[in-house]
């Protein structure tokens, strides 16, 4: 194991500063930005080190293969290496790193598989740039609109194609991508755990059981701009006053359902101290253990709103396939299983019929989407380790 740490510690001294801001500690590897593209040529480089060929597919996912990538069921892992804005160090890329320390592990011990197996680094996985989620994942899939994918804008006014095109990526050929998706046999993602269910217990890894519904949802608060100094309050419209009465009832409304909802992010017009606002616009992200309580927590966020929320993004609940669960429980000595209210390219996968499976392992902060976000080094090696006999029996033992 001894091996397995130095490379660890050395792939992960080289992602630690790339898209770090000092002022926070957190990340800010956007989608197709400088910081994204510099993971990108990481991402390259690790690859053919190891003498795996890089493809990049029509969305512009990234693949390392050893094998054949034209012979089809391949193995899959991976994740990805996209954070949200000030997000923490291993939210994706301890999946990613994790796979390149199970190829390296795999040759030690002299693994000869009979399919071929591959690394993916999925693009724009947290939405944070564009606003969908899991974009590279669904664009493969075929459940991200092509044309929508390439409108969306950032706060900037970029649209996606032309972030896209920036680094040098021809947005032209997105859409569902029949022949790479066919080429994938079995998907296994390693994540850090995004909650606290680990810490209670003695093992470093678990696996999950499937991924709770969720979707984000924008409103738009119209209201009319006026003078904060001399416009009596009878004479206002203000539609900070409705989005405070929102917020209120995002929490009351997920706490009857038994739901999870926040209100993360807004964006008000003009934008000025002394100025009621216009416009305020802001982010509902509402999770639940199905549909119907995620459902019934956006119909209360829009009564008390006042406008329709616009469905920017929606995942409905996915059960990870119970033979591999079993599978891959049975083989880490009986793991703990565990849901998760997080989306994960898994999950996209699994929902279009792609047998999928994940890792996770302990996070003794439970944090996440925060630098204080967290694994302790014997944990991730621990994760490698599980990932590597999984994908070994995968290699070698075709279901
Ligand atoms: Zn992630």
């Amino acid at each position: 194991m001894t091996g397995t740490r130095v490379r660890f510690e050395a792939m992960w001294a080289d992602l630690h500063p790339i898209g770090r801001s000092p002022a926070t500690a957190g990340y800010r590897r956007f989608a197709w930005s400088d910081a994204d593209l510099t993971c990108r040529e990481w991402f390259t480089a690790e690859a053919v080190r190891r003498g795996l060929a890089v493809t990049v597919d029509r969305i512009g996912n990234q693949w390392a293969w050893w094998g054949d990538p034209d012979a089809g069921d391949a193995v899959v892992t991976g994740s990805h290496l996209d954070s949200v804005p000030d997000g923490g160090a291993f939210d994706g890329p301890l999946g990613v790193v994790s796979g390149f320390a199970a190829v390296d592990l795999l040759r030690e011990r002299g693994v000869v598989p009979t399919r071929p197996l591959a690394l993916v680094s999925f693009t724009d996985e947290e939405g944070a740039r564009f606003g969908v989620p899991c974009a590279g994942s669904r664009l493969m899939t075929g459940d991200l609109d092509p044309d929508r994918a390439r409108s969306l804008r950032d706060t900037d006014g970029a649209t996606m194609a032309d972030a896209m095109r920036g680094a040098g990526h021809d947005p032209v050929h997105l859409g569902r991508d029949d022949e790479t998706l066919a080429g994938v046999g079995t998907f296994v993602e390693l994540h850090v755990e995004q909650g606290r269910a680990l810490v209670q217990g003695s093992a470093a890894v678990g696996v999950a059981s499937g991924i709770r519904a969720h979707g984000r949802w924008r409103l738009d608060l119209h209201g009319r701009a006026d003078h904060a100094g001399t416009t009596r309050l009878a004479d206002r419209d203000d539609p900070m006053l409705r989005l405070a009465a929102t917020v209120l009832a995002a929490r009351e409304s997920a706490e009857r359902h038994a739901a999870l909802a926040t209100i993360g992010k807004v964006h008000v017009e003009p934008g000025g101290t002394n100025a009621i606002p216009s416009l305020v616009r802001a982010w509902l992200d509402a999770r639940g253990e199905n549909e119907a309580d995620v459902r019934a927590v956006v119909a209360a966020v829009g009564a008390a709103a006042g406008a329709e929320p616009i469905e920017e993004s929606w995942s409905p609940e996915v059960i990870f396939g119970q033979p591999l669960q079993d599978r891959i429980a049975g083989l880490l000595g009986g793991a703990p299983v565990l849901a998760t209210g997080a989306g994960h390219d898994a999950g996209v996968l699994a929902g279009a019929g792609v047998p999928a499976a994940m890792l996770f392992v302990r996070n003794p902060t439970g944090v996440s989407h925060s630098p204080a976000e967290h694994a302790d080094v014997d944990d991730c090696l621990a994760g490698i380790e599980a990932l590597t006999t999984v994908i070994a029996n995968l290699l070698t033992e075709p279901s």
